[in-house]
C-alpha cells in the first residue's frame, strides 16, 4: 500500500499546443544519438515536463556532452486534450500501415513522428531511443524492455525494477518496432500520470541514462547523487527483474472495474479478488505481483501479473 498520496497534480499549459520538437542539444564531443519521446499517450504529461526541464539545464550549463539529444512529443492532439488517444492508441499501430485515404488522428501523428525518427535510423552513429510514460495507478517508477541484449545491457545497474516480456501481450508498440529494427530502446514509466513526483523521476531517469550511454560523466550531471538516490530510495527492495506471466485483456471494456486501492507491484495471492466485469468477479489465476492495474477509461489491458526472474 502507498505511504502517502500526493494531493497536487501536474498539467501542461492549456492555451498552447505542445510542439513536436521539445528541444535538441548537440554535444561538442563525438558520441551516440539519444532520442527521447514523451507523451505518446496524451494523458501522460510528466515526461514532456521533465524533458523541458532537462533541456533548459543543458542549455544553461552546456556540459561536455558526447553525442546529441533530441526530444519530441508523441501524440500532440491527445496531449492537447489530456486524453490517452483521440481515435486509436498511438502505441499499438507500429506494426501496420495506415489507410492513407482516411488517416486516423494517430496515423497522422505516427507519420509525423516517423519523419523525425527515420533519419536517425540510418545514422552512422549509434542511436538510443527512450519512451517516457506514466501509469493510471499509483506506482513506483520502472523500466520496460523488449528483450534484446542491447536493451538489457544499457539498463544494467539502473536503480529501478525492470519488466521483461510485456511485448508478447502487446502488438504494435513503437518500442517493439524499434527493437525489431535493431535499435536499443528503453521504456520508462515515471509513476502516476499527474503526480508531481513523476516529473522528478523522469528527470532522474534521463540523467542516469545519459551517464549509462556515455553522453555525460557523473561530474557533469547536475545533482547526480540526488538523482541516483531518488530512484534508489523509491524503488526500495524492488530493484529486481520481473517477467510478465499473465495479462487480463479487455474486449469492448465488458464492464471492467478494477478493485480499488491496488498499488503497482503489490503482492497478490492466487485466488485473490482483483476486479469485476459484466460476467462477475475476476480472481488472480497466479500468485505474483499486480502490475499496471487499470484505473482509467481508455486502455485494453485490465491488469498484468508479474513475477521476479533471475534470467
Ligand atoms: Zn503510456
Amino acid at each position: 500500500m502507498s505511504e502517502h498520496t500526493e494531493t497536487e497534480s501536474i498539467s501542461l499549459p492549456s492555451s498552447v499546443q505542445v510542439p513536436r520538437l521539445l528541444g535538441e542539444f548537440k554535444g561538442a564531443l563525438n558520441g551516440p544519438n539519444h532520442i527521447f519521446i514523451a507523451g505518446i499517450h496524451g494523458n501522460e504529461p510528466s515526461g514532456v515536463l521533465a524533458m523541458q526541464r532537462i533541456l533548459a539545464q543543458l542549455e544553461e550549463i552546456r556540459p561536455n556532452f558526447h553525442g546529441s539529444l533530441l526530444s519530441v512529443s508523441g501524440n500532440r492532439q491527445a496531449l492537447e486534450r489530456g486524453e490517452r488517444y483521440v481515435d486509436i492508441d498511438l502505441n499499438r499501430i507500429w506494426h501496420r500501415d495506415a489507410n492513407p485515404a482516411q488517416p486516423l488522428a494517430e496515423e497522422s501523428e505516427k507519420t509525423a513522428l516517423l519523419e523525425v525518427i527515420v533519419p536517425y535510423m540510418s545514422s552512422d552513429k549509434p542511436t538510443f531511443f527512450f519512451d517516457l510514460h506514466s501509469t493510471s495507478s499509483e506506482s513506483i517508477p520502472f523500466i520496460v524492455l523488449c528483450d534484446s541484449p542491447g536493451n538489457r545491457e544499457i539498463t544494467e545497474g539502473m536503480p529501478v525494477p525492470i519488466i521483461l516480456g510485456l511485448e508478447k501481450y502487446m502488438e504494435g508498440t513503437l518500442f517493439n518496432y524499434l527493437t525489431k529494427e535493431g535499435f536499443t530502446s528503453v521504456i520508462f514509466e515515471g509513476g502516476q500520470h499527474l503526480a508531481p513526483s513523476s516529473v522528478d523521476f523522469h528527470e532522474s531517469f534521463v540523467w542516469l541514462m545519459l551517464e549509462r550511454t556515455g553522453a555525460l560523466n557523473n561530474e557533469n550531471i547536475p545533482n547526480y547523487n540526488t538523482h541516483r538516490e531518488r530512484l534508489t530510495e523509491v524503488s526500495g527492495a524492488n530493484i529486481l527483474k520481473f517477467e510478465s506471466v499473465f495479462r487480463h485483456a479487455l474486449i469492448d471494456r465488458d464492464g471492467f472495474k478494477m478493485e480499488p486501492g491496488f498499488v503497482n507491484f503489490e503482492a497478490i495471492d492466487e485466488g485473490q479478488l482483483l476486479a469485476y466485469n459484466s460476467f462477475g468477479p475476476i480472481y488472480a489465476k497466479n500468485r505474483g505481483r499486480i502490475f499496471m492495474p487499470l484505473y482509467q477509461k481508455q486502455g485494453d489491458d485490465g491488469f498484468f501479473i508479474i513475477r521476479e526472474t533471475t534470467d
